[in-house]
């Protein structure tokens, strides 16, 4: 699939599983020094392949008619710091009610350690600025995901796939935890019941294999 398709299929499925609506939300893609990236004022779940501006590295527009995502200059400012090579932003609810209410997403659960472990929120900033997008930067240090104040979320991976399920992990953690809250004080797992975790996936124990 070329870049600017699974801009198309990533970005039906963000709006499917209710991730995005209207025309909130972007996606981008990275090869080398070009990003495929969804464009400004477009629904996700209507984009065809030559809808997606290609710009380069540095902002430039090198292909396509429309502009590119207003948010494009976040997901620049993320391909310069990190090892990333696609993006996913949505206003997700859950995500958003947390983002909203809280300065972290606490661990409630171990599946946490797969976004990196606390998921920080961004400080706010008017969106598409440059201030957004370094806030988002310092934020996703060392973390697969983000929390944008008042906003929403952002995460990365090493394919547009990897970023999509991030997303829609940090969207359910966001789920538990808002859940959690309804019927009583969510418990927090401590630092060293995560770093069991860790070893434990580290180290799987094998099973013993039953001879004839
Ligand atoms: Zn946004």
């Amino acid at each position: 699939m070329s870049l600017r398709e699974q801009l198309c299929e990533y970005g039906r499925r963000a709006v499917e599983q209710g991730l995005v609506i209207g025309t909130s939300g972007n996606l981008s893609v990275r090869q080398g020094e070009l990003v495929a990236v969804t464009p400004s004022g477009v629904a996700l779940d209507r984009l065809t392949p030559e809808m997606c501006p290609i710009v380069d590295i540095e902002g430039y527009l090198v292909e396509g008619d429309l502009q590119p995502s207003s948010e494009t200059p976040m997901h620049l400012a993320v391909y310069e710091t990190t090892a990333a090579q696609a993006i996913v932003h949505t206003h997700s609810v859950f995500g958003t009610v947390v983002a909203t209410t809280m300065t972290e997403l606490p661990a409630v659960h171990y599946n946490a350690l797969l976004l990196g472990g606390v998921v920080r929120v961004a400080e706010y900033a008017t969106y598409g600025t440059p201030e957004l997008a370094a806030n988002v930067r310092a934020a996703l240090e060392g973390r697969q995901a983000a929390l944008m104040a008042n906003h929403g979320g952002v995460t990365i991976g090493a394919t547009l796939e990897q970023a999509f399920e991030a997303t829609r992990l940090l969207e359910w953690l966001c789920e538990v935890y808002v859940r959690g809250l309804s019927v009583g004080k969510p418990t927090i797992l401590t630092d060293e019941q995560l770093a069991a975790v860790v070893d434990r996936a580290l180290n799987p124990p094998a099973f013993p294999r039953r001879t004839p």
